[in-house]
Parts: C-alpha cells; sequence; structure tokens
C-alpha cells in the first residue's frame, strides 16, 4: 500500500513529518509522498525518518493556481526540496496567505467570533498558516463542534468568511514544479468547479499543453465509478495515475493514511510506471 498526498503540522496536517512517517510505516506502507500546501520544510525530517525506519519518503508540495474551474491544487513529486529558486517562490506563495489570513479573522470578527490572528498562528506553529486552523481554534472555541461545520457555515469558497488569495496560474504551477526535477500533477479533479465531463476533459487537455504529468485518480472523496472515468481520462491523455489519501491527520479526523475513510486502496504498481518515466526523461536529458 502507497500514499502519495500527505500533510504534516508544517502545513494544516496535526501530525510531525517525523509522526506522519512513523504511523505509516505502523500501518504497513511501503511509500509515501509529503505534500504539504506551499512549504518543503517538512521533507527533510520525513526522509530521514524514512531512512531509519525502512520506508520511502518522496519529496513533495501541494500549490494552488487559479483555474477557470475555481482553485486548481496541483501537486509535485520528486522535486529538489532544497533548491532556492524554488523556495522564494514558496515564500511568496506563503506571503499570499499572510495578505488573507488577517482579512478571514476580521470577517470571523465581524460575525461575533472573538478570535485574534495570534491565536491562529500559534495553532499553525511553525509553516504554511491554512483554514484547518481557523477552523480549529473554532471547534476549540466551541463556535462550532466539527473542523467540517467551520468550513461549511463560514470558511469554504463563497462562505460568510471566505477571502480568496492570489495564486499561480496553472502553467506556472506546473513549470515551477518541473524547473525542479518534478512531475506535476493535477490534484483531486473532485474539488475542480466543472459542468460536466467533457469540460474536464478539456481543463485536463489545456494542462496536458503546459506539460502536465499526471492525474491524481485514487483519492478519499473519488467514488469507485469517478475512479474508473479518471483512469480513462489518464490513459487517453497518457497521463501518470497518482493517488493518495489527502491525510491531514486530526484536521480531516475521518481520513486515515492510505485507507483514505476506510475504503480507498493505491495499487503500489502505480510506482512502476511512474519511475519508469522518470528513468526516460533523465536518459533523454543525458
Ligand atoms: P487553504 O490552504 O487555506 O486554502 O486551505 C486548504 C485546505 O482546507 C485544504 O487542503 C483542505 O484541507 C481544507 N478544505 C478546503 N475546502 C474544504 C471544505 N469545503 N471542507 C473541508 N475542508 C476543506
Ligand atoms: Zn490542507
Ligand atoms: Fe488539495
Ligand atoms: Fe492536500
Amino acid at each position: 500500500m502507497i500514499d502519495l498526498h500527505t500533510h504534516t503540522n508544517i502545513s494544516d496536517g496535526t501530525h510531525s513529518p517525523e509522526a506522519v512517517v512513523r504511523r505509516a510505516k505502523e500501518k504497513n506502507l511501503s511509500v509515501i509522498a509529503i505534500t504539504d500546501h506551499d512549504i518543503v520544510d517538512g521533507v527533510a525530517e520525513a526522509l530521514q525518518i524514512g531512512q531509519e525506519v525502512g520506508l520511502r519518503v518522496i519529496p513533495g508540495v501541494e500549490v494552488s493556481a487559479d483555474s477557470r474551474a475555481g482553485a486548481m491544487h496541483v501537486l509535485g513529486y520528486f522535486i529538489d526540496h532544497q533548491d532556492e529558486t524554488l523556495r522564494r517562490t514558496l515564500k511568496e506563495l506563503r506571503s499570499y496567505r499572510e495578505e488573507r489570513n488577517p482579512k478571514i479573522v476580521r470577517k470571523l470578527n465581524e460575525l461575533g467570533f472573538d478570535l485574534t490572528y495570534d491565536e491562529i498562528k500559534t495553532k499553525a506553529g511553525y509553516g504554511s498558516v491554512g483554514r484547518p486552523h481557523f477552523a480549529a481554534v473554532m471547534l476549540e472555541k466551541g463556535y462550532v463542534s466539527s473542523i467540517q461545520e467551520a468550513f461549511d457555515k463560514y470558511l469554504k469558497a463563497g462562505a460568510a468568511a471566505y477571502i480568496d488569495k492570489k495564486r499561480l496560474t496553472p502553467a506556472n504551477a506546473i513549470e515551477m514544479i518541473q524547473a525542479v526535477g518534478g512531475l506535476a500533477v493535477m490534484a483531486h479533479p473532485i474539488r475542480l468547479k466543472l459542468k460536466d465531463e467533457a469540460d474536464l476533459e478539456q481543463l485536463v487537455g489545456e494542462c496536458v499543453e503546459y506539460g502536465l504529468d499526471g492525474l491524481e485518480v485514487y483519492y478519499s472523496d473519488h467514488s469507485p465509478e469517478l475512479t474508473r472515468r479518471l483512469l480513462d481520462l489518464a490513459r487517453r491523455f497518457e497521463l501518470l495515475v497518482f493517488g493518495g489519501s489527502d491525510f491531514h491527520g486530526q484536521n480531516k479526523p475521518h481520513i486515515d493514511l492510505g485507507v483514505g475513510r476506510g475504503n480507498l486502496h493505491i495499487p503500489a504498481s502505480l510506482l512502476c510506471a511512474i519511475e519508469q518515466h522518470l528513468r526516460q526523461r533523465s536518459e533523454i536529458k543525458q
């Protein structure tokens, strides 16, 4: 079993990189990828613990792009996480969060909730501050009875305290990932705001033009039916197939590593195709 989409407390998960790796090992996973939002500062620790416990860790990242279908998340895999240009760009993306976050606090205050940005930042600790941290503070203070309720009522796109943030374009996101040797993958298509299947096909086609390498087919919120359709789409566009749970620890309490909501199964064989592609690409470069 493998899981190619996980978050640590370096972004909006609740487990440290070490804890994610150890949990994956306990759950008998063979490979995981660390894909924090807009930050790669958890990768080094995860790689080191992975070596210690004998679990393969793929360095990754997840960034948001503005598409005509709303915010599109792009995953990057096998990136050079130490690259200075990448780190600078990610820092800039985090600064867009810094512009947005105090505005969310203000909106929530206007709605009558007593909370400060310092409290949110304390909750987030080191790293990338995201909406799940707002939800977690609201839950702690008894303003909502679950993280999901905080999103549904206040934080999700279009809700009362939602504030948009500046993002990359899909082309820029793909380019940023590939510039540091990575594979660029369209995350969880279910989250996109699309009219129908033809619309999805068109969007994927556009991203393929920009160089998209893969599609996240296996995902905690994808039905078996959608998974089948995405597999077919990936085959038609010759895209690599990826899969992950989007583990966030207690910030998504129903989703666990590897198994998602309990019925996710991501075939380890996906990695064969992915690695073959990487080998071919490095041969072409030589
Ligand atoms: P942000 O990085 O601040 O835009 O927050 C993005 C994160 O919030 C995602 O990775 C999810 O963990 C979570 N999230 C976004 N939309 C929802 C939603 N409608 N319900 C629950 N969680 C969500
Ligand atoms: Zn997240
Ligand atoms: Fe995402
Ligand atoms: Fe994610």
